[in-house]
């Protein structure tokens, strides 16, 4: 049985009151079983950590640095999120690819870099309109999937979590139709089979981009979405925690 995760990504929005009414909100919150995540900038981690404490949230980070320390001006190791309470850490994000022209190999040297401190890496994965008008959402998606865990040892696969984020459908307001998504999802499962039944039994995939409070049900209970990763409604508490509560 996969538990639901829903995770939230500020990306570059919030501040540390909205930090304090997410505590107080989830302190009292009444949820399924399904486990909740906040990635926060950076800067946030401690004070969310603290925070969070008495309550169902967890901390993420949103990158890493693939080293663990050195002459990196402005760059954040994978100790240094442990240190500062992160559990997760999103890796591969469409952002970071696009807007920081991180490719496959970069995505790769993250992913081992937060398997090595002991973080949970969430691959984000997915593909561009061009490329689905086109029909290569398979191909792309798949290709980034594999780019990782051909790499990676079978004890490092079953650690990592992955989200399908189709590019277009992030902060668009238009979301894929559950049927789209659950396409993509079993088409990642069915190539985990490849490397292992159990792998693929397991593994977590949550479906990302324009997920709200209106459509959180109806994605989530395809057979293969085992959560979500919701960009802007995490940064409103009552749409947030309303996701929550449609999983599980
Ligand atoms: P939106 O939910 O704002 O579309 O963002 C999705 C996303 O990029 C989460 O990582």
């Amino acid at each position: 049985m996969r538990t639901a995760l829903i995770a939230g990504n500020w990306k570059m929005n919030g501040s540390l009151a909205l930090v304090e009414d997410f505590a107080r909100t989830f302190a009292e919150a009444r949820l399924p079983a399904v486990e909740v995540a906040l990635m926060v900038p950076a800067p946030y981690l401690d004070a969310a950590r603290r925070a969070f404490d008495d309550t169902p949230l967890a901390v993420g980070a949103q990158t890493l640095h693939p080293e663990a320390k050195g002459a990196f001006t402005g760059e954040v190791s994978g100790d240094m999120l442990i240190e500062s309470g992160a559990r997760y850490v999103l890796v591969g994000h469409s952002e970071r690819r696009n807007l920081f022209h991180e490719d496959d190999a970069a995505v790769l040297a993250r992913v081992r870099a937060a398997l090595t401190v002991g973080l949970t890496p969430i691959l984000c994965v997915g593909e561009s309109l061009e490329e689905r008008e086109a029909e290569r959402t398979e191909a792309v998606v798949l290709g980034q999937v594999m780019a990782v865990f051909d790499a990676l040892e079978p004890d490092e696969r079953v650690r990592v979590i992955i989200a399908y984020e189709p590019v277009w459908a992030i902060g668009t307001g238009r979301t894929a139709t559950p049927e789209q998504a659950q396409a993509v999802h079993a088409a990642i499962r069915a190539r985990l089979g490849e490397y292992d039944a159990t792998l693929a039994e397991d593994l977590r995939l949550l479906y990302g981009g324009s997920m709200k409070a209106a459509n959180a049900t109806e994605l989530l209970t395809q057979p293969d979405i085992d959560g979500g990763l919701v960009g802007g409604a995490s940064l409103q508490v009552d749409d947030f925690l309303a996701i929550c509560q449609s999983a599980g």
